[in-house]
């Protein structure tokens, strides 16, 4: 089992703070927003019967990717396990994203390094330290679990990565501060449109 570099991690959070910025994602995240945002099909598929024709270029036991080549680049769907519920298919999709993202290979050399990759950009992207952070303190993983629309087991996983982080002092870093930016936007957005409502009725 091979362990992320430290220099991985933080590379890992800056394009998630890209995606968060550049696609003007708000929280609780939505991983279905996102693909629609990214342009990515998704699909519930029975894993009895998968079409020959739809081969995984990234798969794992919830839900795999394709990557199908166009005259002009490349276009993606995701498949997710059609019987898993809404709470494990939140994590997946966001797992299978970050395939997407970060490019990955998916080949058979790379493949538990990229495993690792996207399930840190999963967990990551669907709950930032930052976010964690502003929202409870400290964070507890019903706390995840409610806010994140995941499993338990995946949001003590989260809280486990979140609470480690902020031991000692901490200083908060450019890209969580892009994070923050992007999070108060959208909920002056949802303040906003509150207002309008309010307004209209
Ligand atoms: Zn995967």
């Amino acid at each position: 089992m091979i362990q992320l570099s430290s220099k991985r991690y933080e590379e890992i959070k800056v394009v998630v703070a890209d995606v968060v910025e550049d696609y003007g994602l708000g929280y609780p995240l939505d991983p279905w927003e996102l693909a629609g945002k990214l342009g990515v099909d998704v699909y519930r598929y029975n894993p009895d019967k998968v079409s020959p024709w739809l081969q995984p270029s990234c798969g794992d036991g919830g839900g795999y990717t394709v990557k199908i080549s166009l005259p002009v680049g490349y276009a993606w769907m995701v498949f997710l396990k059609g019987s898993d519920s809404r709470e494990r298919l939140t994590f997946t999709l966001a797992h299978e994203l970050g395939h997407i993202i970060l490019n990955h290979s998916c080949s058979n050399e790379s493949y538990v390094r990229e495993e690792q990759e996207a399930n840190f950009f999963a967990s990551y992207l669907l709950m930032p330290d930052i976010i964690a952070r502003i929202l409870f303190s400290p964070v507890s993983p019903q706390d995840v679990m409610g806010f994140c629309g995941v499993t338990a087991s995946c949001a003590w996983e989260m809280c486990r990565r979140i609470n480690r982080v902020y031991k000692g002092k901490y200083e908060i870093k450019d890209y969580e501060f892009r994070i923050i930016e992007a999070f108060f936007i959208q909920e002056n957005l949802k303040a906003k449109n509150r207002l309008d409502l309010r307004e209209i009725s």
